[in-house]
């Protein structure tokens, strides 16, 4: 069945006893043991849950991977991958990194022995230049956040499988709707499912794919010793929101695309990064690899004095952080997201004190179109009045 179908009807038939439509929510941490050496297949909520099982069976499905696996954040869900690495490991990241993956990295990790090159991981000969015998990973974005640069994931896979790396994709940009990396040659698919995946901007959760059964014992293990798990209530405030995926990503791509042809349209405006517009250098291999181009708009500003007025003037668009909700959100990366990443390294990639990244949501594109356009123009004229562009 199509993936539209499935998204729909996850859950449904999954109590026979009832005919629940919408799938019952197991609060319960302990399962009865029906004889001793004998159970349910449930036994502590840790180890497994039935609405946890039925929300990781099913992004395991979308994903078309062997397993799947709920976390409590995003965050825990990269931290339970890259607890597969041992001191003395290093791996090749994708430059334009989510802030927070980075920290981890940085942070937890290096400490530990686990070391991390960043390069462009668009460019293959980069990420070459940049291995070493220890090297064992790959973990790329794809679109990256927030300047959408594109990786070629098929390319990627093959390079890492003949060297013996494990690739690691985070799609949380892009979601199984549009992507998936494992029928590319990924290992590990991971999402910060608070993004598109929830999509209403009110569950934090974070889902791991192994494309192997081997490589799921190992994520289990983690996720079953170190215990960060996804609660039942917010597993299925997430199979809830994923019932509606295929139709709120439309959307989403819809509108972005809009006013990323806007934008790049006006003079104050000198680079929008959409991976859809034909002057983006990913953008053929975004579409051969993606059947779309995702809800992520980022853009520069001619002059950064503009933005706390961009900010301040918006009245339907929210400056907050996050991202993948049906509401319209606008970021400033480089207080934001990425303020833990050295200001040199952020520059080098683009994200500077110009760039701002907007979560195109599912409203009106004309009503999204008219805030945008008055927050603009106000901000031009308080800071470039009279200067000719
Ligand atoms: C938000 C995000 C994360 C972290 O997820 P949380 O759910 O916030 O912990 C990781 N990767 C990407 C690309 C994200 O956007």
């Amino acid at each position: 069945m199509k993936i539209e179908t499935r998204l729909a009807q996850i859950g449904n038939g999954s109590d026979p006893a009832t005919g629940a439509i919408s799938a019952p929510i197991y609060h319960s941490t302990t399962f009865a043991h029906p004889a001793l050496g004998e159970s349910t297949g449930y036994d502590y909520t840790r180890t497994l849950n039935p609405t946890r099982r039925l929300l990781e069976d099913a992004i395991a499905d979308l994903e078309g991977g062997a397993r799947g696996f709920a976390f409590a954040s995003g965050m825990a869900a990269v931290h339970a991958v890259l607890t597969l690495f041992q001191p003395g490991d290093h791996i090749i990241v994708s430059n334009d990194l989510y802030g927070g993956t980075y920290r981890v990295l940085e942070q937890i990790l290096r400490p530990l022995g686990i070391t991390a090159t960043y390069v462009h991981t668009g460019h293959l000969e980069e990420i070459e230049a940049a291995a070493t015998d220890a090297t064992k990973g790959l973990f790329i974005e794809t679109p990256t956040n927030p300047t959408m640069q594109i990786s070629d994931i098929e390319a990627c896979s093959k390079l890492a499988q003949s060297r013996g790396w494990l690739t690691m994709v985070d799609n949380t940009f892009m979601t199984p709707f549009f992507q998936r990396p494992i029928d590319l040659g990924a290992d590990i698919v991971i999402h910060s499912a608070t993004k598109y995946l929830g999509g209403h901007n009110d569950v934090l959760a974070g889902l791991v794919v192994t494309a192997t059964p081997e490589l799921g014992e190992r994520i289990y293990f983690v996720q079953n010793s170190i215990g960060a798990v996804l609660g039942p209530q917010d597993a299925w405030l997430l199979v809830r929101g994923l019932k509606t995926l295929a139709l709120r990503m439309e959307r989403h791509m819809q509108n972005a695309y809009a006013i990323a042809g806007w934008l790049d349209a006006r003079d104050d405006v000198p680079k929008v990064y959409y991976p859809g517009l034909d002057n983006h250098p990913g953008r053929d291999v975004c579409a051969r690899q993606a059947s779309g181009f995702g809800g992520m708009v980022s853009f520069d500003v001619i002059d950064a004095r503009m933005v706390p007025f961009i900010l301040e003037h918006l009245k339907l668009i929210t400056f907050a952080e996050s991202l993948g909700g049906v509401e319209s959100l606008m970021t400033y990366p480089a207080r934001q997201t990425h303020f833990d990443i050295p200001e040199d390294i952020r520059n080098a990639i683009g994200v500077t004190d110009r760039l701002l990244r907007l979560s195109v949501g599912i409203e009106h594109i004309g009503d999204l179109i008219d805030d945008l356009a008055e927050a603009l123009d106000y901000a031009r004229d308080r800071v470039l009045s009279g200067a000719r562009l």
